[in-house]
């Protein structure tokens, strides 16, 4: 059974300090200990049996960061190099971006050690069970909702349901998001981190002829896939993307049709004839009006930041780029925190779906989170205005106040 280990206000995170610490820059309040570190850190480890009949113990996080507006929610990943660090880092990014879209949740995220790659089907579902046994005393659908996030999918979403339903021994479809239509998944919600981010960067580039936007996105999975097909179909010029292999370069624009059929059939672009072959590391570098980091954290660092030449950043992915190299960025950045949180948008629909027993039709869904997206940009884009912010540092502010703004009515702030 699961090992348990509850620690409150416990180590140190550095990487969360620092952007704590940007978070707090421009505010007057002098509250950082209600958000210097999580509520609570679920460390868990489980034991599977392999296909071969050995038992392997897997080891996972799951960390709920601050829950003063609501429910805590977060993404589930499944990665060889998942560690408690990094975990905090998200699960506070997670509650920042909550409160950012003004969406009744906290934060949280969670995290298995494990390549998925390599793990047969079989053994696949008796990991993403055996880790949703070992967190379901601390999960439920007014308590923490998990969601998929990099390596995770809407099917591994429909084994953690099932399995959390048959421990709880009752229906809660509420408990995660993110799940097959058939469970009560949403319409829309395979996309809507990707629409989200392609509705923030239209209000950004308002006036601009969507024909005259080079775009490069690095990453080519659930959100940068769907994100190149978006900005195609509205017309902007996607040069470049790529997957971890590395990617395909066509200054005059990729034929967008034909990428997503070669990456559909061929799952990478080391056989694609499109084009010239491009590093990860060169796809950052390239001189172009929008560069889109949507697979990793951590690419753009003090050893490549003087080399970016895009005019913008649209970070999709979750921290792309270090305090340290966004300190010394010349160019405006739209936040992670903004940028990527239609997903999390769309999540709280199908949360509302789940607990309202009703469904929304995909057009309901896309129109609502234009709504909230857009509420979002206008609350940033007017902060940057009125107090001279960068985009980053107003999305952060005006989180930080709506989550002290929620303790204060708790009675916690003192
Ligand atoms: P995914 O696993 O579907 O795809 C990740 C992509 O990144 C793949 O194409 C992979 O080949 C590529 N990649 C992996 N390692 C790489 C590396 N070292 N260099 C370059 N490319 C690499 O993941 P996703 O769901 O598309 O998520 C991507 C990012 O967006 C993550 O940071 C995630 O936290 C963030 N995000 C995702 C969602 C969502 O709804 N899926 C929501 C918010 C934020």
């Amino acid at each position: 059974m699961a090992k348990k280990i509850i620690n409150r206000r416990s180590a140190e995170c550095e990487v969360c300090k620092a952007q704590l610490d940007r978070a707090f820059e421009k505010t007057p309040l002098e509250h950082r200990e209600f958000l210097n570190e999580p509520d609570r850190i679920i460390n868990v480890t489980f034991p599977v049996r392999m296909d071969d009949g050995t038992i392997r113990t897997f080891e996972g996080y799951r960390i709920q960061y601050n829950d003063s507006r609501g429910p805590t929610k977060g993404g589930i990943r499944f990665h060889p190099e998942v560690d408690l660090e990094e975990i905090k880092l998200l699960s506070f990014l997670m509650t920042l971006k909550c409160a950012l879209v003004n969406i009744p949740y906290g934060g949280a995220k969670g995290g298995v050690i494990v390549d998925p790659r390599e793990l047969s089907a079989n053994e696949l579902e008796r990991v993403s069970r055996g880790y949703i046994r070992a967190i379901a005393p601390f999960i439920g659908p007014h308590i923490d909702i998990p969601a998929p996030d990099v390596n995770t999918n809407s099917t591994i979403m429909g084994w953690m349901l099932d399995e959390f339903e048959k421990i709880n021994k009752a229906k809660a479809p509420g408990v995660i998001t993110g799940k097959p239509l058939s469970l009560g998944g949403s319409k829309g919600r395979e996309y809507a981190t990707s629409l989200g981010g392609a509705i923030v960067l239209k209000h950004y580039l308002k006036g601009c002829t969507p024909e005259s936007v080079t775009v490069a996105i690095q990453g080519f999975g659930n959100v940068g896939k769907n994100l190149a097909r978006i900005l195609s179909e509205w017309g902007y010029k996607i040069v470049a993307v790529s997957t971890s292999k590395g990617g395909v370069y066509v200054p005059a624009g990729l034929p967008m049709d034909k990428i997503l059929k070669h990456h559909e059939q061929h799952r990478d672009f080391s056989t694609c004839e499109i084009g010239q072959k491009i590093s990860n590391e060169d796809l950052l570098e390239l001189d172009v009006d929008v560069l889109i980091p949507a697979a990793i954290e951590n690419v753009i660092t003090t050893k490549n930041v003087k080399n970016i030449k895009a005019k913008h950043i649209l970070e999709m992915a979750n921290a792309p780029i270090t305090p340290e190299a966004d300190e010394l960025l010349d160019v405006p950045v739209i936040p992670d925190l903004l940028a990527n949180a239609g997903g999390v948008i769309v999540s709280y629909f199908e949360w509302v779906q789940n607990m309202q027993h009703f469904f929304w039709s995909e057009e309901f869904v896309n129109e609502e989170l234009e709504r909230f997206i857009s509420q979002a940009f206008y609350d940033v884009d007017a902060k940057c205005k009125e107090e001279g912010y960068s985009l980053r540092e107003a999305a952060y502010q005006i989180a930080v106040e709506r989550i002290l703004e929620a303790e204060k009515a708790r009675g916690r702030l003192v």
